[in-house]
């Protein structure tokens, strides 16, 4: 057994699911013919969740825990947990069981085949409601026409990489405002996909509520298309193009321009709101330059357990 297998997993108050994940994993994994671990990330858990994971490591040499100082959200924890991994495949989860560890012997099939980057893919996802399902198919949708990386529909935050594009993301994508699976699509090498039915939450509620998920999709957008900053170039068209054509209508029918205060109101609130919503996409733009440029830290470690 000289393969090892790092599997991530980051957790935000999940101590009702967490023994379970441990008891299901561990079993999936004890019959594989690969060395493993468990990377725990705690991102700054409220609840029992800490002390749940230093009672595994403490029975497990093979449960690693980094904590954070406070919570830094899901993204800088699956970050954090690939920068301690040391494994030469690595496995993200989710710590409520809806990403199914026996998908994990197929992903090493893969691995073994020379495949670099797997994405899971969702057929079906249970907990999620219809909302959450049509919001995510237009978003999709959206971002793989306005952007210039392609997005596969469905893919989660379930993947594994080699260790060669763990060291790839680690140098090179250490970005503030970050979409880990957007960069994990688009480093290229040998991919694979494999479909895997998400089951429901074992325990505790799903963390990302649509406002959170909102503000997420707007910053993928902005992180991976400029297409929304030539919105101005074509507003900019679009009003000369009307101009002319009230010049032109003005001249032909010499009746003066069409009359009336509703007109003037009208124009001025639609042109303004244009205006104003140009500037507005354009301070977001600023915004993450702006955090870019104050180089904070994507997480802070308070401690950690089983890490040399
Ligand atoms: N999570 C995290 N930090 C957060 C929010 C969530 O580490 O600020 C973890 C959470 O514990 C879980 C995973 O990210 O392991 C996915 O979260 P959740 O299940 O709430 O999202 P959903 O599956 O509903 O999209
Ligand atoms: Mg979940």
């Amino acid at each position: 057994m000289d393969r090892k297998v790092s599997v991530v997993v980051s957790v935000y108050n999940e101590e009702k699911a967490l023994e379970e994940f441990y008891r299901e994993t561990g079993k999936v994994l004890n019959e594989l013919d690969w060395d493993y671990e468990l990377v725990f990330v705690n991102d700054g858990s409220a609840d029992g969740s800490l002390a749940i994971l230093d009672s595994l490591a403490e029975r497990d040499s093979r449960v690693k825990v980094v904590s954070f100082s406070r919570n830094f959200g899901h993204e800088a924890a699956m970050i954090a947990g690939l920068d301690y991994s040391s494994g030469d495949a690595v496995v993200c989860m989710d710590a409520d069981l809806q990403h199914p560890p026996e998908c994990i012997p197929r992903i090493l099939e893969k691995m073994a085949q020379g495949y670099e980057v797997i994405s899971m893919v969702r057929t079906k996802n249970k907990s999620a409601g219809l909302v959450k399902n049509i919001t995510s198919s237009g978003f999709y949708w959206l971002i793989n026409h306005i952007s210039d990386v392609h997005f596969e529909p469905n893919a989660s935050d379930f993947f594994a990489v080699s260790r060669h594009v763990v060291q790839v993301l680690k140098d090179n994508y250490r970005e503030k405002v970050r979409f880990l699976r957007g960069y994990v699509q688009n480093v290229g090498f040998r991919k694979a996909t494999i479909e895997y039915e998400a089951r429901a939450r074992v325990a505790g509620e799903s963390k990302y509520s649509l406002k959170k998920l909102f503000i997420f999709s707007i910053n993928t957008i902005l992180c991976f298309s400029n297409m929304p900053l030539k919105l101005g170039i074509y507003a900019g068209i679009f009003s000369a193009l009307l101009g002319v054509a009230v010049i032109v209508y003005t001249l032909f029918t010499r009746q003066g321009a069409p009359s009336g205060y509703a007109t003037i109101v009208v124009l001025i609130c639609f042109m303004f709101a244009m205006m104003f919503a140009i500037i507005g996409i354009i301070g977001e733009y600023i915004a993450i330059l702006f955090t870019e440029l104050k180089d904070r830290p994507i997480y802070i470690v308070d401690r950690t357990r089983n890490v040399e």
